[in-house]
């Protein structure tokens, strides 16, 4: 037994009931105009355990944007496609103090793969023979790590950023002007928006985040699905700046490694445990789903999960 599971079900429904006072604080992202229109109240939680049961709270059908929960998937293939040394040696593994698209984020390079600069630099390396091909092989790897379910492209969301999205484009070109690849925008930048406009619920995430959890093996058959040792980087950057510039200060309240969207989903990563997912749009000033926080961090306090307790 990994957990008690139904000591970890109470858990999480008395953790998720006494964060309610914090429904209504924090405002959702309004910089994409198409994430706005949400119901800003709404929750959701799901939990994969790596013996594969499952919880569900709240709306866990609701589909959402992963918007930067998708730079796992990136780093990941980008990984795969080109191997480590080649991925660092383009993008840094340091967390950056600034906000996840500010232009500080570059020096010679990209900070690290989860600010935009980064992700838009993992994007590049994702290998095909056109543009189409290269997302179609994105699409396929969530399809696949998340067991698939509805997984779907949202166009609204998609044309929302493309409109709005001037200060990726700035990153895209400062990358490209230091030589971080050579690549044209359309190819690039029109994957990195496309990749944030995925369409997924909480159940699909904490099924990607379970795989990472389980060494990245898949949890029915056992196979392989993600190598270990891009496992173990993939935390590690999850771990260090999943939570943009407030990473450090989350990882001290708990403690395993966490990737966040500004569509208000947060996905983390409890290794040999569980993935678990949870969704709630309001955010924090940084970013980062307020609720959802408030609820990791009665978990981990609650259940000893810190990788350090
Ligand atoms: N698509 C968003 C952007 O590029 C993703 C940012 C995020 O989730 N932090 O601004």
């Amino acid at each position: 037994m990994i957990l008690d599971f139904k000591l970890l079900n109470e858990t999480v429904e008395r953790v998720i009931e006494s964060t309610e006072e914090f429904k209504t604080e924090g405002n959702v992202a309004t910089y994409i105009p198409e994430l706005a229109n949400v119901d800003e109240n709404n929750f959701g939680l799901a939990i994969v355990t790596v013996d594969g049961k499952t919880i569900l709270k709240g709306d866990t059908e609701l589909r959402f944007s992963m918007q930067s929960i998708s730079k796992v998937i990136s780093l990941i293939m980008a990984l795969e496609d080109n191997g480590a040394d080649y991925v660092f040696e383009r993008i840094g593994c340091e967390c950056s103090p600034y906000a996840f698209n500010h232009v500080n984020t570059i020096t010679t390079k990209a900070a690290n793969p989860f600010v935009n600069a980064g992700a838009i630099s993992t994007t590049a390396m994702i290998k095909g023979r056109d543009k189409e091909e290269k997302f179609q092989r994105f699409m396929d790897r969530i399809k696949k790590l998340s067991g698939d379910q509805g997984v779907t492209f949202l166009e609204k969301v998609y044309n929302s950023e493309m409109e709005t999205t001037d200060t990726n484009r700035a990153l895209f070109y400062i990358l490209r002007s230091k030589g971080i690849f050579d690549l044209e925008m359309d190819d690039v930048l029109n994957r990195y928006v496309a990749g944030c406009s995925v369409g997924v619920n909480v159940v699909n995430l904490a099924k990607i985040a379970a795989v990472l959890a389980n060494g990245g093996k898949c949890l029915e058959t056992g196979d392989q699905l993600v190598e270990e040792d891009y496992v173990k980087i993939t935390l590690a950057q999850m771990f260090t700046s999943g939570m943009y510039e407030e990473s450090g200060k989350y990882q001290m309240t708990i403690g395993f490694p966490l990737k966040s969207g500004v569509s208000g989903g947060i996905m983390g990563v409890v290794p040999g445990k569980f993935g678990i997912c949870t969704y709630s749009p309001r955010l924090d000033a940084t970013g980062n789903s307020l609720r959802g926080i408030k609820v990791l961090e009665g978990l981990s306090k609650e259940l000893g999960l810190s990788l350090f307790a």
